[in-house]
């Protein structure tokens, strides 16, 4: 069985709606088993949050990990934009990254890999870097299209087989065509990831609508059909 699970809800803290408590109660009420949350790190993008007050993002959540510990586990996260142009820590951030006394961040989400319209870093260059860290790293609402066109299929699906990143599938609409998902259009290349043991993570990249935290349901059904291996979080302390 696969976890009623949300990793990608942005808060107050960047570009959100609602405060962090918010997005977690709501989870609660609505049964899910994991929620994360995930805004965005410093870009010129949106409001984010500086990579100076990562530290007080980060010991906020710990907080409500520590409140909500019996009701649902909570796991903090944080997006980055891939756009060296707009978010200028991408290609030094493992300092930033690095564990330290209360500072434990769970997973880090990263947009725009290979995306010509965000101007995102190669996936090349992205695993590189993405080495360097010493985090759960995951692809946010993952859009194979472009990768397809400039990797061709084998090339992108040993590329990403081959390293430590997780997909995540979405129900952000952003990039559906006709009302389609990539996920959908694309299920023979995601049915091929989960084969090769790729691990993957439900998000809905929730904004304004508080009732976007629980709209995973296709999400985690089509995951369940797929047979995938989902991205846990082990407890470290
Ligand atoms: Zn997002």
């Amino acid at each position: 069985m696969i976890p009623k699970m949300n990793l990608h809800n942005h808060t107050n803290f960047s570009d959100g709606a609602w405060s962090p408590f918010e997005i977690i109660q709501k989870a609660c009420d609505e049964n899910l088993d994991i929620i994360g949350i995930s805004d965005h790190l410093q870009t010129t993008k949106t409001p984010s949050v500086k990579i100076e007050d990562l530290p007080n993002y980060i010991e906020h959540i710990e907080n409500l990990k520590a409140q909500f510990k019996n009701k649902i586990k909570v796991v903090s996260g944080i997006e980055i934009d891939s756009c060296p142009d707009r978010s200028p820590f991408v290609r030094d951030l493992s300092s930033f990254l690095h564990d330290s006394g209360s500072f434990y961040l769970d997973y880090v989400l990263v947009e725009y890999i290979g995306d010509p319209l965000w101007d995102g870093l190669s996936l090349d260059e992205f695993i590189k870097i993405r080495n360097k860290w010493d985090k759960t790293v995951g692809l946010a609402h993952w859009n194979p299209e472009y990768l397809l066109e400039t990797l061709g299929l084998e090339k992108l699906v040993k590329s990403i087989s081959e390293s430590d990143l997780f997909i995540e599938i979405t129900s952000f609409s952003r990039y559906n065509r006709n009302g389609i998902s990539p996920f959908e259009r694309e299920r023979p290349l995601f049915k091929r990831l989960a084969e090769l043991g790729v691990k993957f993570a439900v998000g809905s990249d929730t904004h304004d609508d508080l009732d976007d935290v629980a709209r995973i349901t296709n999400e985690i059904n089509y995951l369940e059909d797929l047979g995938a291996n989902i991205v846990s979080f082990d407890d470290k302390k």
